[in-house]
């Protein structure tokens, strides 16, 4: 743990129950992530390899190496395949999100993460080998395709709206379709594609760049974290073997709910660990700049703007482990990962924008990473489920609930 004034109070406060929960190797690990982070990869963040569409694949493979020498490079995964649980993982992408960079140099990074994870837990020996194998080892990126162009009225809140097609030919199915907003499209070696079969939505793994799908532009978008950026794709008449179907056909949906709520959990992870580092420059720009014949923190208005960041960065936390804790049960956290998704996301969206405003005009300039983190969570609460459905989902469980009481 660091020495930090507002991490230090935090350590006083929760002292026994992350301490209890997690392990030495948890704390072990997450100490070396966060010296790597803040020592090799803040320095980075000024780089210019750092463009719009994401950090370029030469930049990403360079902090990879350093992350290799030092031992931090997927610190969640082990070399027998074995995961860190939810709540150890939750400190360690914590760690890794102090930097926008982080995730990537490190390789904890969306989706990868969630395609890892997902791979892990329902690939076959030979899909493990061929596909799993080289995002493990940080030497490859992946892509998820599930959502659809809503001008064409395909999916996206809702996934059953699904166009992309596949049928069956031979000993192939051949995939038919657009898709939307697929991170990391560009310069991915391995993707995971949905579709809609006779049998329902199946997922397939897909070899990286093919010419049958198609980018035909990347976004532009108020993020810029992740390579690649998020692009829309045409694929058409893309043959894939029946053997890189995960699953059987017309299990898409279901194992998309493997991937779903830990994914969308890992997420608030990194994204509270960024929201964190913001809170620190904010911190450091009040208790050191002067307005009015005193420090900016001794205003009463400033002072509370940071006292509600702290307060929002610990439930968060609070959240996250809370979520963790019911995944590592072997639940499939379902109801439980929309609520952490949604508290989690709204509270570090409300943490970046009152750093934005602590720092004045220095909070929207790219002189610190606040105004970046503060774009990257705005998208955070729409990617991995608008706030709003899933407030939905909740409140179509809580009629089911009283409906069966
Ligand atoms: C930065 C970014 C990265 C992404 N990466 C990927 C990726 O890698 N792969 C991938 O497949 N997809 C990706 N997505 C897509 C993302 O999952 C979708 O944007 C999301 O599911 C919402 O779908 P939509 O954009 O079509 O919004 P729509 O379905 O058009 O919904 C628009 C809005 O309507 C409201 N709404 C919808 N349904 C309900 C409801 N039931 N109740 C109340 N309100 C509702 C919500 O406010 C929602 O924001 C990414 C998106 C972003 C922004």
């Amino acid at each position: 743990m660091t020495a930090r004034g507002w991490d230090g109070l935090g350590d006083a406060i929760l002292p026994e129950i992350r301490r209890i929960v997690l392990s030495d190797r948890a704390h072990a690990i997450a100490a070396k992530v966060e010296a790597f982070v803040r020592d090799v990869v803040v320095p980075f963040e000024a780089d210019p390899r750092c463009g719009s569409h994401g950090p370029s694949d030469e930049l990403v493979q360079e902090m990879r190496a350093l992350a290799k020498t030092a031992g931090v490079l997927t610190p969640h995964i082990f070399d027998d395949g074995s995961h860190l649980t939810q709540v150890e993982t939750a400190i360690v992408l914590q760690k890794s999100g102090l930097s926008p960079l982080g995730p990537l140099a490190v390789n904890t990074m969306a989706p990868d993460e969630g395609n890892m994870y997902l791979l892990g837990k329902v690939g076959t020996a030979e899909q493990k080998a061929r596909f799993l194998a080289p995002l493990v080892a940080g030497e490859a990126r992946s892509a998820f395709f599930m959502t659809e162009p809503a001008v064409e009225g395909g999916a996206g809140s809702d996934p059953s709206m699904m166009q992309t097609t596949a049928k069956l030919d031979g000993n192939h199915w051949v995939i038919n379709g657009r898709k939307a907003f697929i991170t990391g499209a560009e310069g991915a070696k391995v993707g995971i594609v949905m579709a809609k079969a006779e049998e329902g939505a199946c997922l397939f793994l897909v070899d990286l760049p093919d010419p049958a799908i198609k980018i035909e532009r990347v976004l532009e978008t108020i993020d810029s974290s992740m390579p690649g950026g998020h692009a829309i794709v045409a694929i058409e008449n893309l043959r894939v073997p029946a053997d890189q179907m995960l699953g059987h056909p017309g299990d898409g949906f279901k194992l998309a709910q493997i991937r779903l709520s830990p994914a969308r959990l890992s997420h608030c992870m990194r994204w509270h660990g960024s929201a964190t580092r913001a809170h620190e420059i904010a911190t450091a720009y009040a208790c050191k700049r002067e307005a009015f014949g005193k420090k900016l923190v001794d205003h009463e208005g400033v002072g509370f703007m940071l006292a509600d960041n702290l307060i929002d960065l610990k439930q968060a936390e609070l959240m996250i482990d809370w979520c963790a804790g019911v995944l590592d049960t072997g639940s499939l956290g379902t109801a439980e990962s929309s609520m952490a998704k949604v508290a989690v996301s709204e509270a570090l969206y409300r943490v970046a924008d009152r750093c934005v405003q602590v720092m004045g005009g220095t909070g929207v300039t790219s002189d610190t990473i606040v105004a970046q983190v503060f774009q990257e969570i705005r998208a955070f609460r729409i990617y991995d489920g608008p706030t709003e459905v899933h407030k939905w989902s909740l409140a179509k469980k809580i009629k089911r609930d009283f409906a069966n009481a």
